[in-house]
């Protein structure tokens, strides 16, 4: 398995400079290989590949002596990002989702990060030793387990960081009999709903952040261009964010944690399924960034536990009666409670979506995965008292949540 630790760095002035100087000549070397890219395509009708690009890197090396005050996987890793970046749009054109947004170029400061990809960096007595580079103060906070992979080193504003990948062993025991499940849906308003009738909002502290950088960001935009007074206000701004980015990971963190120690198994939509996008929201969207992330979090914490974590058909999961399974043919986004017809269940939309998906996931379960067991309390008769669940195990969050009973 592979995990990631981001410690501190603390660059001398001049080994900032020389890690400012190779940003740059990274971001000069990526956007050359994009026009390179771009001219090649449209003189011959043809591709270049990344190992064409490694051809020519090796001939404009000869040539260009700055380059060899960077080391060459460093080089090598801006090629990788050029390919990456090329494949992502290509996927876009194909999934015709309309706009495919042709890859960029980075303007001075876009590129923020190098990576040495398997050598050239180690880290002795509490310092990272770079090549071509020297020895870079670190604030260790723990230990590393296992053999470090890739070194990469980002600038975030004014701080620099390195985040070394590292590959452990671990024998993971899987939990194949399932007692706890629990499917989660993203809310509307809110930031997480349950099968178990929970409901989770962003907390206080974050929409506070949020407004008061819409404050921030209102009084950089009445700064005048160019002046010294907006360039303190852009660090200001971009400062911020990335508290409120921190403050999210950190909430995230904690309430994924909570699930995965208390839950078996949990389930969310894949939202990587296409054409489901249809009746999905536009403040839903909005969350999208930040839900994705809080799922990546669920996924390798469970895996790490040996617990289950599963994705499920996203279909129709709002408009499904998680009791009775009739369908409702027409729903508004503006309706957030509704009565089935059938069995004349109180819905809360969000709720029910998120027990749909609870249920969608012991059915896959059952389908795909001969090696699990549910439990008694996991048996498909006991789905409608999956909602006994109750948040209880999450106690400390409930101080920001709120319980709806649907019915
Ligand atoms: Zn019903």
């Amino acid at each position: 398995m592979i995990k990631t630790y981001k410690f501190r760095l603390y660059p001398t002035r001049k080994q900032i400079e020389k890690l400012d100087w190779m940003l740059d000549i990274c971001r000069i070397l990526y956007n050359s290989c994009l026009a390179d890219r771009n001219r090649h395509y449209k003189e011959t009708g043809k591709g270049l590949s990344r190992m064409d690009q490694q051809k020519i890197l090796v001939q404009d090396k000869k040539n260009i002596t700055y380059l060899t005050g960077i080391h060459s996987q460093v080089l090598q890793d801006v090629l990788f990002r050029v390919e990456k970046a090329y494949k992502a749009f290509f996927r876009r054109l194909k999934s015709k989702d309309g706009k495919a947004g042709y890859p960029r170029f980075k303007n001075y400061g876009r590129y923020d990060s190098i990576t040495y990809t398997q050598s050239g960096f180690s880290i002795i007595d509490g310092k990272l030793k770079l090549s071509k580079l020297g020895t870079i103060k670190l604030k260790q906070h723990r230990n590393i387990n296992g053999i470090i992979k890739t070194c990469n080193i980002k600038k975030e504003i004014d701080k620099w960081y390195v985040c070394l990948s590292v590959e452990y062993n671990k024998v993971i025991q899987k939990q194949t009999n399932i007692n706890k499940h629990i499917g989660i849906d993203a809310g509307i308003k809110s930031f997480v709903c349950f099968s178990n009738d929970n409901i989770i909002n962003n907390p206080k502290y974050l929409i506070k952040s949020e407004e008061e950088l819409i404050k921030k960001q209102r009084r950089l935009s009445n700064k005048k261009k160019g002046s010294n007074n907006r360039k303190k206000a852009k660090v200001s701004v971009s400062k911020f964010h990335k508290r409120i980015s921190n403050q999210r990971k950190d909430f995230q963190h904690k309430l994924s944690r909570k699930l995965v120690d208390n839950y078996d198994a949990i389930g969310a939509e894949d939202l990587s399924i296409k054409n489901m996008v249809k009746n999905h929201n536009l403040a839903k969207s909005i969350n999208d960034a930040g839900w994705g992330q809080f799922i990546s979090y669920i996924a390798y914490k469970a895996e790490e536990a040996g617990k289950l974590f599963m994705k499920v058909n996203p279909k129709g999961t709002s408009k499904d009666c998680h009791i009775c399974g009739y369908n409702c043919p027409d729903m508004t986004l503006s309706i957030r409670q509704w009565t089935c017809p059938v069995c004349h269940t109180v819905h809360n939309r969000d709720i029910n979506a998120a027990c749909n998906v609870d249920r969608r996931m012991l059915e896959k379960i059952r389908q795909e995965l001969p090696e699990y067991t549910l439990g008694e309390t996991g048996s498909m008769d006991d789905i409608i008292s999956s909602n006994a669940y109750a948040l209880k195990s999450i106690p400390s969050l409930n101080q920001e949540s709120s319980s709806v009973r649907a019915r």
